[in-house]
């Protein structure tokens, strides 16, 4: 399995075990091999707040997993919107905690690698060493706890996000079996310098000194089209649509340096609400993989690199 590409799959109250099994056929026909499951939506006991859905049981998971062979697939979870390890509220901490605890159950469950999830959605000022101090506790007590599942922080789509790829890097690097989650449309989003070669390449060569990549431990990625506002992200798009995510001169990079066998690709790609477009998650996971699998190469990028005029590297 060289290629892992797949898409995410929501996990929630509504996905029954017919659906879940109509997808997956769906996936086997397309040769889908990653699924991430979704548990943006998830809150601890009963779900009260409009949109929110308790967390999958052990029984409903078993279901799934009766349905998804974790040998056939590259699994991964997508934790909640309530973890934040950028808050410094006692309480709002404790919560995160609870929620990263109750992902990473169902992500053993589940066989999954690891588990994604937004450092900071609370929007507090940047403060690296304090992001750092929490998620070196989380990983003692991760490990304590037994969990097999690896936290793999994501780059943050919005300037005030938590965090940019290099900041990430340098984080996760610290902390033992922790990996990121390098969102490609994210950290366009925010100024990040994926528009060029060098920019893709410094990225590759930082990460390979930082983790140990392999194909049973695959750099988690995700990409879609993405609308740039002046802030960063402003909402997710399919790929040609929005503001020209630069993913097919990663891409290119990514197989020019043999990279595919070193990273998970989740598709990210919606069609926004209140947009008639055509096209979804999969046909967008289909055009990637055609890419993947040409002799293509894209040298340069020639869309316009976002609103944002302040670069990182
Ligand atoms: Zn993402």
């Amino acid at each position: 399995m060289a290629i892992s590409l797949g898409l995410s799959l929501s996990y929630s109250r509504f996905l029954s075990q017919e659906r879940a099994s109509k997808k997956i056929q769906e996936f086997q026909k397309n040769r889908i091999n990653a699924i991430e499951f979704g548990l943006l939506n998830c809150v601890l006991g009963k779900a009260r707040i409009p949109g929110t859905v308790p967390y999958p049981s052990e029984k409903q998971i078993k279901a799934i997993l009766e349905i998804i062979s974790p040998i056939e697939y590259y699994l991964s979870v997508h934790g909640p919107y309530r973890i934040s390890a950028t808050t410094d509220e006692p309480k709002k901490l404790q919560y995160s905690k609870s929620n990263l605890s109750k992902s990473l159950l169902i992500a053993d469950w589940l066989g999954a690698h690891h588990l994604t999830f937004h450092s900071g959605s609370f929007k507090r000022k940047h403060n690296n060493a304090y992001v750092q101090k929490v998620l070196t506790e989380w990983e003692e007590w991760r490990q304590h706890k037994g969990y097999n599942a690896k936290m793999a922080p994501e780059v943050g789509g919005k300037y005030n996000s938590f965090a940019d790829f290099f900041t990430l890097v340098e984080i996760a690097g610290t902390i033992d079996n922790c990996l990121i989650t390098w969102d490609i449309s994210h950290d366009f989003a925010r100024g990040g310098k994926i528009t060029t070669e060098d920019g893709v390449l410094n990225r590759l060569n930082l990460l390979d000194q930082t983790f140990d990549l392999n194909a049973n431990n695959r750099l988690p990625m995700h990409f879609s089209g993405m609308e740039v506002g002046k802030a960063g992200e402003k909402h997710h798009t399919l790929l040609d649509h929005g503001t020209g995510v630069p993913w097919k001169l990663v891409f290119s990079v990514l197989k020019e340096q043999k990279y595919l066998d070193k990273v998970s690709l989740i598709c990210e790609s919606k069609v926004p609400k209140n947009e008639k477009i055509r096209g979804d998650s999969l046909s967008d996971v289909i055009r990637a993989r055609e890419f993947l699998e040409s002799d293509e190469f894209v040298k340069s990028y020639s869309g316009k690199p976002g609103h944002l005029d302040y670069y990182f590297n």
